[in-house]
C-alpha cells in the first residue's frame, strides 16, 4: 500500500530539483503524477520514466494553467492534489534591482502560485491537498534576494487564505519552507558546462557548515518526503500552515 494510491497529484517545476523528487516519491507512493514545467526534454524524459503524464505549463500563464487541468482531467478522470514548486530566484540588493527583474520573479513566483490555486482548486476533489513552496526567505530576511524573499512571503498569505477559503471542501494548503537545498538553483553551477560543479559544491558544503546548525546543505529528496507528509492522509488535521526545512538554521544563531 502506498501513501498516495490511487490519487493524481500535479507537480509544478518537476523537470528537475525538488519537483522532480516529489514527481519520483509520490509516484513510488501510489499517485499518478502530472509532471508540469518548461524544461519540456527533461520533463517528457522524466515523465516517460516513471510512468507519468507530462504537460507543458509556464504557471505564469493563465492559459497554459486550463490546458493543464484539462489534459490532467482527461487522462486520469480526476485531480486530487496540488504542489505549486515552479520558482525562479534573482540575486540583487534592492537599490539595484531593476523593476522588470522583479516582475519576472513575481511572475513565475507569486502570480503562478496564484493561479495554480484559482485554476486547480476548482477541479480538485473534496478532500484534496494544495502543498505551496515557500522557502526560509518566507519567514526571514536575506540580503541580495529582496524580490525572491518578498514573493516568498507573499506565498505564505496565500497558503493560509486558500486553506480558509477551502477548509469546506477538507482541501488543505499548506507551504513547505525550504533553508538551503542542493539543487541548480543553489549550485547554479551544476547546470554550467564551463564550471566545476564539485569546487562549487564543496566551496557551499563550506557555508553551510559553519550557517547551518545541522552542518549541512538539505536534499531534494528532504524536502519531497515533507511534501508528501503534507499530501497524505498522515497531516489529515493539518492546514494553513509554514512547514520550515532547513537544517536549523532559522533556529537562532550559535555562539559557540
Ligand atoms: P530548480 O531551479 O532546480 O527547479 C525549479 C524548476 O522550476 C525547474 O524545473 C524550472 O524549469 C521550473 N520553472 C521555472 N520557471 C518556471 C515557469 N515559469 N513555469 C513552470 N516551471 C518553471 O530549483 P529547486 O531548488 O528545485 O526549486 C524548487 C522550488 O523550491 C522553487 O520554488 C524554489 O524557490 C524553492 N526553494 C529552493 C531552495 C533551494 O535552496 N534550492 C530553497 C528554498 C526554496
Amino acid at each position: 500500500m502506498g501513501k498516495l494510491d490511487g490519487r493524481v497529484v500535479l507537480v509544478t517545476g518537476a523537470a528537475r530539483g525538488q519537483g522532480e523528487q516529489e514527481a519520483r516519491l509520490f509516484r513510488a507512493e501510489g499517485a499518478d503524477v502530472v509532471v508540469a514545467d518548461v524544461l519540456d526534454d527533461q520533463g517528457r524524459a522524466l515523465a516517460e520514466e516513471l510512468d507519468a503524464l507530462y504537460v507543458h505549463l509556464d504557471v505564469g500563464e493563465e492559459d497554459d494553467w486550463r490546458a493543464a487541468v484539462d489534459t490532467a482531467r482527461e487522462r486520469y478522470g480526476h485531480l486530487d492534489g496540488l504542489v505549486n514548486n515552479a520558482g525562479i530566484l534573482r540575486f540583487n540588493a534592492l537599490v539595484d534591482t531593476p523593476l522588470d527583474e522583479f516582475m519576472r520573479v513575481v511572475r513565475v513566483n507569486q502570480v503562478g502560485c496564484f493561479l495554480g490555486i484559482r485554476t486547480v482548486a476548482p477541479a480538485l476533489e473534496d478532500g484534496a491537498t494544495i502543498v505551496n513552496t515557500a522557502s526560509y526567505t518566507a519567514v526571514t530576511g536575506m540580503a541580495a534576494v529582496g524580490a525572491y524573499a518578498a514573493t516568498k512571503h507573499a506565498i505564505l498569505g496565500l497558503t493560509r487564505v486558500a486553506a480558509l477559503e477551502l477548509a469546506h471542501r477538507r482541501i488543505r494548503v499548506n507551504a513547505v519552507c525550504p533553508g538551503a537545498i542542493d539543487t541548480a538553483m543553489s549550485n547554479p553551477a551544476r547546470l554550467d558546462p564551463d564550471a566545476d560543479p564539485e569546487e562549487m559544491g564543496r566551496a557551499l558544503e563550506e557555508l553551510y557548515r559553519k550557517l547551518v546548525p545541522l552542518g549541512r546543505v538539505g536534499r531534494p529528496e528532504e524536502v519531497a518526503r515533507l511534501a508528501l507528509f503534507l499530501t497524505a492522509e498522515d497531516s489529515s488535521y493539518v492546514t494553513g500552515q509554514p512547514f520550515v526545512i532547513d537544517g536549523g538554521w532559522l533556529a537562532g544563531v550559535s555562539i559557540l
